[in-house]
């Protein structure tokens, strides 16, 4: 049997014990793969230890699995942390998505569509005696073509038209581009049969 010291790893701290021939010379630390001289370490500073070597043999295979299973934990540990960040960036994400959407297919207030669709034929069309037209209280806002955001409000007015000694009731559809933020600009309108 050869005397055997516990050395420490000038790298990385880590205690093993190595044959005393071995003292001095430069070694390469199973650990941590470092290269630094043998010395006792200083907690074992004059302590020479004799073991057998299947013990040094137990101690290399306890700290191979240590590592791997260090390294297995800051594997979870790294899963673990990805999963709200993940989480969030889904969130944030889904929530832009969300906006655009709703920006692009935001549906106009029909009741606002149905004021806006009176003020703009009064103001833009020429129909005679419009100003006293009235409107009736029934009326449906529909979609036109939906990309290019026009919509119809389609109700009956009751006006007086040229050569009529009284007013009449007329089916009527308003085309109205919607802008966006209750807005609207006046296109066109028909008379329905
Ligand atoms: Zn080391």
């Amino acid at each position: 049997m050869t005397g055997k010291t516990v050395i420490t790893c000038s790298k990385c701290q880590y205690n093993y014990e190595v044959e005393d021939k071995f003292l001095g010379k430069l070694l390469a630390c199973p650990k941590c793969q470092g290269k630094f001289y043998a010395q006792t370490s200083n907690k074992n500073m004059h302590e020479t230890i004799r073991t057998s070597a299947s013990t040094t043999a137990r101690m290399k295979v306890e700290n191979i699995q240590s590592r791997r299973s260090g390294k297995s934990r800051k594997k979870l540990f790294m899963f673990l942390a990805a999963i709200p960040l993940a989480l969030i960036i889904a969130l944030v994400l889904w929530e832009s998505l969300r906006f655009l959407h709703n920006s692009a297919g935001e549906k106009p207030n029909p009741v606002l569509a149905y004021n806006a669709s009176q003020e703009l034929l009064k103001a833009k069309s020429e129909i005679g005696n419009i100003n006293d037209a009235i409107f009736s209280k029934k009326y449906k806002l529909e979609t036109v073509d939906q990309k290019k955001r026009i919509f119809a409000i389609k109700t009956t007015v009751s006006l007086m038209m040229p050569n009529q000694k009284k007013p009449s009731e007329n089916k009527i559809s308003i085309n109205m581009k919607y802008l966006g933020d209750e807005q609207w600009e006046f296109i066109d309108y028909s008379f329905q049969k």
